[in-house]
């Protein structure tokens, strides 16, 4: 037995991994012929989202029960509002948006929807009134216009130029070979990773959902590609409630609400200038990202009078 379990623990292993990166998880349980994880209850009814309020009640999670990841975080985003996350790398943040999503289920604790417990609605209904914006976008092996489109099915052509416009990415679409009509992804052509999360973007705006998580991942971007994305992003949380995952702070100075998760904690929360003045872990982080960017200022400044 145990031979047979190796193996299969592999394959367990490999797949969780792959699927962090997926928005389309769907798709990925058929491809992968695999066990899920998480299942509709048999009495599991859809969810009804009457103003999109989300919280979180003292949830604990852990990937492997030998190592909790979050130990009993609780936090309310009320309709509409933002509420932004930070906090080291490791620290628990990206697992937050994956339990919203239910991609996972929590050990113990609640995650609610406008006080419906999301272990209790059908996954398709989740996932509708999400919109994610992921760490890492994976693009179908499809055409720019097919995963755009990915986020509302019925959208009319237009309407997907439009979203594309919106998210900053309909210009380079139409410089494609073939436009619109251009196959991406893996096989296709490979598009970078802020082409990608625009395109991730994209979809979204189309999908217009009343919750929205951003994973931004924008550090790894030039400076005028984070603000172009930025833009965009602002945006599409306009009026929506929305949990920003953040790595560069100054895109978060305005949340509702900022929460410093550490080692699956919250260590503090407020907002940006009552945290300031706490002059604990998030001012240390807000005044060591304010040195770097400064230092990449003066560096940018001394290569042009080169
Ligand atoms: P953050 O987004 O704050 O950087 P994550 O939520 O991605 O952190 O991860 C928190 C912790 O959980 C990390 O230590 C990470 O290694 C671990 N982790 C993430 N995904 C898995 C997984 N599928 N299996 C086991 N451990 C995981
Ligand atoms: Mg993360």
């Amino acid at each position: 037995l145990m031979q047979l379990a190796q193996p299969l623990n592999f394959i367990g292993m490999i797949y969780r991994e792959i699927r962090q990166g997926l928005t389309d998880i769907e798709k990925m349980f058929d491809l992968l012929a695999v066990r899920r994880e998480v299942f509709d209850r048999p009495d599991a009814v859809p969810l009804e989202v009457t103003s999109g309020r989300v919280e979180f009640r003292d949830v604990r999670f852990a990937y492997d029960p030998e190592r909790p990841i979050l130990k009993g975080v609780s936090f309310e985003v009320p309709a509409g509002k933002t509420v932004a996350i930070v906090g080291p790398s490791g620290a628990g943040k990206s697992t937050i948006s994956r339990l919203l999503f239910r991609f996972y289920d929590v050990q113990s604790g609640n995650i609610l929807i406008d006080g419906q417990e999301i272990g209790a609605v059908t996954q398709d209904s989740l996932r509708a009134a999400i919109g994610m914006v992921p760490q890492d976008t994976v693009l179908f092996n499809d055409t720019i216009a097919y995963n755009i489109r990915y986020g509302r099915v019925d959208a009319a052509p237009e309407e997907v130029r439009q979203a594309a416009d919106l998210a900053q990415i309909g210009a380079f679409i139409q410089r494609l070979p073939d436009g619109y009509d251009t196959t991406v992804g893996e096989r296709g052509l490979k598009l970078s990773g802020g082409e990608k999360q625009r395109v991730a973007i994209a979809r979204t705006i189309l999908k217009a959902p009343p919750i929205l998580i951003l994973d931004e991942a924008t550090s790894a971007l030039d400076s005028h590609t984070e603000r172009e994305i930025q833009s965009a992003l602002d945006l599409v949380s306009k009026g929506r409630t929305t949990i920003v995952i953040a790595h560069r702070l100054s895109t978060i100075v305005s949340a509702d609400e900022i929460i410093v998760l550490k080692d699956g904690q919250i260590a503090e929360r407020g907002r940006h200038a009552a945290l300031l003045a706490e002059r604990g872990l998030y001012a240390s982080m807000w005044n060591r990202q304010r040195e770097a960017s400064e230092a990449e200022e003066r560096l940018r400044i001394a290569r042009e009078e080169d």
